[in-house]
């Protein structure tokens, strides 16, 4: 089953600090791969492994949602170089069905990390790909994007969040 389960708000590993990639094994290979078809399949434009239950540094991004190859792009333990500026924009996320929120994000960034093959990488990014960049950091500091929202309004989703499911909402 190469499209794992998305795990919602509530789900320990969405919610903890993920362990930094020691070793790119057949296991991280494995995972990274199952993470951009899940990714594809939701569809969504980025996925951290947190989001499919592994507590792990890795993290997938693909503007394109699988039209451009070129543009898919996996990450092993990716950090910020740089962030400049300072955009707001409505964000949602696969892991928080539902929600859409004004998140205030740096509107540049520069990201370092390493690929599949084990060399290191630097991205820069500016717009959707640099919020994209930071909620998917965020989610391996066990952070969402609900986590920016004032208290108030956080509250406000969390109840939101606790609701039972409504019949035929399709999502
Ligand atoms: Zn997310």
């Amino acid at each position: 089953m190469p499209v794992r389960k998305i795990v919602t708000f509530g789900h320990p590993t969405l919610h903890q600090a993920a362990l930094p990639v020691r070793e790119i094994d057949q296991e991280i290979v494995q995972l990274a791969r199952d993470m951009v078809l899940t990714m594809h399949a939701a569809p969504g434009i980025g996925l951290a492994a947190p989001q499919v239950a592994a507590g792990k540094r890795l993290i997938t991004v693909d503007l394109s949602v699988g039209e451009k190859p070129e543009e898919l792009i996996v990450l092993i333990n990716p950090e910020f170089m740089e962030t400049d500026g300072e955009a707001v924009s409505e964000e949602g996320c696969l892991s928080v069905p539902g929600v859409h929120e004004n998140v205030r994000r740096p509107a540049r960034v520069l990201v370092k990390g390493i690929d599949l093959e084990g060399k290191e990488r630097v991205i820069e990014g500016s717009g959707i790909l640099a919020r994209v960049f930071c909620h998917e950091l965020d989610h391996l500091e066990g952070r969402l994007f609900i986590d920016h929202l004032s208290p108030l309004k956080k509250a406000l989703v969390k109840k939101k969040l606790k609701k039972p499911k409504e019949i035929g909402r399709g999502e």
